[in-house]
């Protein structure tokens, strides 16, 4: 199993599972004889590798790369890579086993995977993250294939350094194929790809608050933390349907503009200039900055402020349970997850028992990985698709997700509960195919 403390977040997200899945166990004899369970936690592989490139100063430097390949039973593996000191292979199999059961949600032919490094982008120049990407494809391109493993950006991986490892990757094979996701347009790219997370997070949350007899997001207060791929696209999507986005975050502090965030300002800031939301005040001096330092203990400084819908898009656990009181004190009428699991199991357990409508990541952020797909299928076809094309099947099958998530929950006798019957349809669609597939 590895290193303990590492894998708690990997056990974290398969006791939630576990926990959710007892009705579809107990309904179905099969899933204990063919041991279902058992082999879905189990990694087919996890690939761990050095990687040693050469910085500036011409010194060598060594981080540590990984491939987690978790279940091919639906499709090729398929999920991001993270750049980040904090991945370990306990975070990897986390996200992961995670990406099994969303990329299954989507009803999309793709399997479950992850990967990234230790490697930190932060403060690196150019040339540097450019030589750093080459000396890690060097090493994965041994492990991927268009039909076998088609990683996409995560963390600190964006169109920059998919199109560095693209490049890499190509030099080494000379073949070009469709093996990364998240591509820039200008070489087999999908449109929508970055936004795809973000916007297919808010299409879940206003089918979600259809179903569920809420009032639409027009007009209200929202809060979204993060200030990345996922949450600025989230906060794109809000601003064009007409609500507030009124926060965002990073890894250094927070912002607060009452009138709703300034969001070209955010991405000139964030994309272009990588820089840290303090410089958001240079231009609104009435908008508030509070840094990670000046957070109330115990607590995230987004969720305290007062609004109708709750995004977290940053990272993992960073909304618990001091914040979901905070949240329900606030009178706050539903969370979607746009980060993979932001929330503690507290968390989710205190905004469920307050009947806040809560949409966990694995359905309502899978907007990302169905647009991949359809990179994917665009580049196997030589096509290329319109924007409006795939925005309308990005919507159609978040629906389609938000539907089928509520009709599990139901028939298992979980109604309302999203994080069960994501977790039992995910779960489902993967295990009866192991069955049919045999060991
Ligand atoms: P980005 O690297 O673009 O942005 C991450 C954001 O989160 C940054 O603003 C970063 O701050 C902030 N952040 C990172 N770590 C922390 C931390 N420990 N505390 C506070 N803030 C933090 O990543 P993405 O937007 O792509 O991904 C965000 C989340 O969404 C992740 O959980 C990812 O796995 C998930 N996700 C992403 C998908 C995608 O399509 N990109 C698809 C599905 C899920 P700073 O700028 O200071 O680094």
């Amino acid at each position: 199993v590895g290193d303990c403390a590492q894998n708690n977040v990997f056990f974290q997200a398969v006791q939630e599972v576990i926990s959710s899945i007892a009705p579809l166990l107990n309904s179905d004899e099969r899933y204990a004889k063919y041991s279902v369970l058992e082999r879905l936690m189990v990694p087919d592989r996890v690939i761990k590798f050095k990687v040693s490139w050469l910085d500036d100063n011409n010194s060598i430097r060594v981080n540590t790369g990984y491939r987690v390949q978790f279940n091919n039973t639906l499709g090729p593996y398929k999920g991001g890579l993270r750049f980040h000191p904090s991945v370990n292979e306990g975070v990897l199999k986390f996200l992961a086993f995670e990406q099994i059961l969303k990329n299954s949600l989507t009803g999309l032919p793709i399997g479950g995977g992850k990967g990234g490094s230790d490697f930190d982008p932060k403060g690196k120049s150019d040339f540097e993250i450019m030589k750093f990407c080459s000396a890690f494809m060097t090493e994965l391109h041994k492990y991927i294939g268009p039909r076998i493993d088609v990683p996409a950006g995560d963390i600190g991986v964006g169109a920059r350094e998919i199109g560095y490892l693209f490049g890499e990757y190509k030099k080494i094979t000379s073949s070009y194929d469709g093996v990364l996701t998240g591509k820039p347009y200008m070489f087999g790219g999908s449109l929508m790809r970055p936004e795809a997370t973000g916007y297919g997070v808010i299409y879940f949350t206003q089918k979600m608050l259809e179903l569920e007899g809420k009032e639409g997001l027009e007009g209200k207060i929202c809060a979204v933390s993060g200030a990345g791929n996922v949450a600025l696209h989230a906060i794109e999507k809000l601003l064009q349907i007409g609500a507030i986005p009124v926060t965002c975050s990073d890894s250094r502090g927070m912002i607060y503009d009452p009138r709703g965030v300034d969001l070209p300002l955010l991405k000139e800031l964030k994309f272009e200039k990588r820089a840290s939301l303090e410089l958001y005040l240079e231009t609104h001096t009435d908008a508030k900055y509070t840094p990670v330092c000046d957070y109330p203990e115990g607590e995230h400084g987004v969720w305290g402020v007062e609004c109708y819908a709750a995004f977290p898009c940053a990272t993992q656990n960073e909304l618990n349970e001091a914040d979901a009181k905070n949240l329900i004190e606030n009178r706050c009428v539903s969370v979607s997850e746009g980060a993979n699991m932001p929330s503690t199991p507290e968390a989710i357990a205190s905004l469920v028992n307050h009947n806040v409508c809560f949409a966990p990541a694995k359905a309502a952020n899978a907007g990302g990985v169905v647009v991949s797909e359809f990179e994917m299928s665009q580049n196997a076809s030589m096509q290329r698709w319109h924007f409006e094309k795939i925005d309308v099947k990005l919507r159609f099958i978040m629906e389609q997700i938000c539907k089928r998530v509520v009709l599990t929950a139901k028939d298992y006798g979980v109604e309302g509960n999203y994080v069960d019957g994501a977790n039992i349809a995910g779960f489902k669609r993967v295990a009866d195919a192991m069955i049919a597939e045999g060991i």
